[in-house]
């Protein structure tokens, strides 16, 4: 890490003096990636990509067509048997590869996806090793996964159950987390046997390029593309495509719903990771400063621009005094800073100027609906797009805080009486991706537990992910597994063989 002067104003610590996260020679090529080389795109135009705490440009990626997907497409389509015939075994290894050129590159990584982004050095280093470890678990998996016994399940007849690939898989990424999101499809995606064509998000299409260019050695042309580009245009072409068999998405709720539309002409299966509103329901006798220490982390890492991000808590009546008291002297301590300002820079920018008018825009409505600010509540002095680290309290049943993703540094808080009424409320949006319950009563746990209705819930924790168990949503947060052997299946096909072997 940098050893370079720092200074903190308005809340934000900067790097003094000149030294740049990145130079020109850690780019990747600003192209497409398709059929094993790095293409021009079919026309001129180009897409800035900024750094959000400088507010400058650090690069320009061609802007995709619909005829580069094409292209794109087309090389995928013609990898596919191929990749396909290989073995589980050959795949694996293939799969170890990348992990160790990842790995081998995570420095390189970590500062390409801070500049891009703003995240904290922290976060980018967390990212790239979750993303060597879910190629990974992918590589062993691939080879650990078995099927139902062959047998006679009809008289004389041998049926025998096939895993295939689904085929050429669509993919499309958001921003927050560009090189882990990418790498939790492309992972089980190749390990199944299935080739793809990946569309980064246009904000930040640094990391995935350039781990395109790190294993382009490694891997036959056509298994990997990569095609840059706005969502309406390239997304939408890749999910109308007729010769893509499948479609997944992490992104938005909006974004889910044009996918899903577009996929619905040509039936492709469709994998949607959206958005989340995860809330933390804490009953009186939970651990407070556990819960409020734990939100520290779980709802202001990466600045709050996380779907899983514990940021709407719903605590009991009777300790929400001592428990808002605990958190408010932990959110007000956040480190807010430049990613090469120091090991313990916690919180960033928000990634654009767009998403910072959004976040800052919530936050203006939610003072003018009476909501009381305990902390923070404001955006914090440029350049760059920081958000004061905030906490939102006297937040009404219904309010636009506490029922829409704001996708920033911004935790809100609701008081309940009884365990009916907080159950009732934490599930009262129409989002279903995680969220927490914090009791050191085991009954209660489990039983409120079982009646949240979200694809993942913590007990008495937040925000922690292993590779093995699986990642996804209930209701508006979409449908589809990332992680674990469940993104194997979802990515894998079943076919049933039966012979008659009657004489
Ligand atoms: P976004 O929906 O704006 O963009 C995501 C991607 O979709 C981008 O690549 C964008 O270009 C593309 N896109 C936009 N419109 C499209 C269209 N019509 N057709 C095809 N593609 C289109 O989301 P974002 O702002 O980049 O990311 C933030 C959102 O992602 C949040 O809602 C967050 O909760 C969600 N997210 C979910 C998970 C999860 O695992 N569930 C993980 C990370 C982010």
């Amino acid at each position: 890490m940098t050893t370079a002067p720092t200074s903190t104003t308005s809340g934000v610590r900067r790097t003094v003096g000149l030294r740049p996260l990145i130079t020109e020679a850690d780019l990747p090529p600003a192209r497409h990636f398709i059929d094993g080389n790095f293409a021009e795109g079919s026309t001129e135009r180009v897409i800035d990509v900024v750094d959000p705490c400088s507010e400058a440009v650090i690069a320009r990626i061609p802007e995709g067509t619909a005829e580069d997907i094409d292209r794109a497409v087309t090389a995928a389509v013609a990898a596919k048997a191929g990749w396909a015939r290989r073995v589980p075994k050959e795949r694996s290894e293939l799969l170890h590869a990348i992990a160790d050129r990842l790995a081998e590159n995570t420095d390189l990584l970590s500062r390409l996806e801070s500049a891009n982004t703003g995240k904290p050095l922290a976060v980018s280093q967390d990212d790239v090793a979750m993303t060597i470890d879910t190629f990974r678990f992918m590589a062993g998996a691939v080879r650990a996964t078995t099927s139902m016994s062959a047998g006679d399940y009809a008289e004389n007849h041998l049926s025998l159950i096939l895993r295939e690939p689904v085929g050429v898989v669509g993919v499309v990424t958001p921003w927050n987390y560009p090189l882990l999101m990418a790498a939790w499809k492309i992972a089980p995606i190749l390990a199944a046997g299935n080739t793809l064509v990946l569309k980064p998000s246009e904000q930040t299409p640094l990391t995935t390029l350039k781990l395109a260019e790190i294993v382009d050695d490694l891997l036959p042309p056509g298994v990997l593309n990569v095609v840059n580009g706005h969502g309406a245009v390239v997304g939408a072409r890749l999910a109308e495509h007729p010769d893509v068999d499948m479609i997944a998405l992490t992104g938005s709720v909006g974004s889910g719903r044009a996918v899903a539309r577009a996929a619905s002409d040509s039936l492709k299966r469709v994998h949607l990771e959206l958005g989340g509103k995860a809330p933390v329901v804490i009953f009186s006798d939970a651990d407070l400063s556990a819960a409020a220490s734990s939100l520290r982390v779980a709802g202001f890492w990466n600045s709050g621009q996380e779907c899983g991000a514990a940021c709407r808590v719903l605590v009991h009546e009777s300790v929400a005094g001592q428990f808002i008291e605990q958190l408010v002297d932990e959110v007000s301590a956040l480190v807010v800073g430049e990613p090469q300002a120091g090991e313990d820079v916690e919180v960033g920018p928000m990634v654009s100027k767009a998403h910072f008018d959004r976040v800052t825009g919530y936050l203006e409505r939610a003072k003018k609906e009476g909501v009381r600010v305990a902390t923070g509540g404001a955006a914090l002095d440029g350049p760059g797009y920081f958000v004061a680290p905030t906490v939102l309290v006297e937040v009404p049943e219904g309010a636009e805080v506490a029922r829409e993703e704001i996708f920033g540094p911004v935790i809100t808080v609701e008081t309940f009486i009884d365990e009916d009424e907080a159950v009732r409320r934490a599930n009262g949006v129409p989002l279903g991706l995680s969220a927490s319950v914090w009791t050191e009563n085991a009954r209660r746990s489990h039983d409120i537990a079982a009646r949240l209705d979200f694809g993942t819930v913590w007990v008495n924790s937040h925000l922690v992910l292993a590779g093995e168990v699986p990642w996804g949503g209930f209701k508006g947060s979409g449908y589809g597994r990332d992680l674990s052997i469940y993104a194997l299946d979802d990515y894998s096909r079943t076919k049933h063989v039966m012979h008659n072997h009657g004489r």
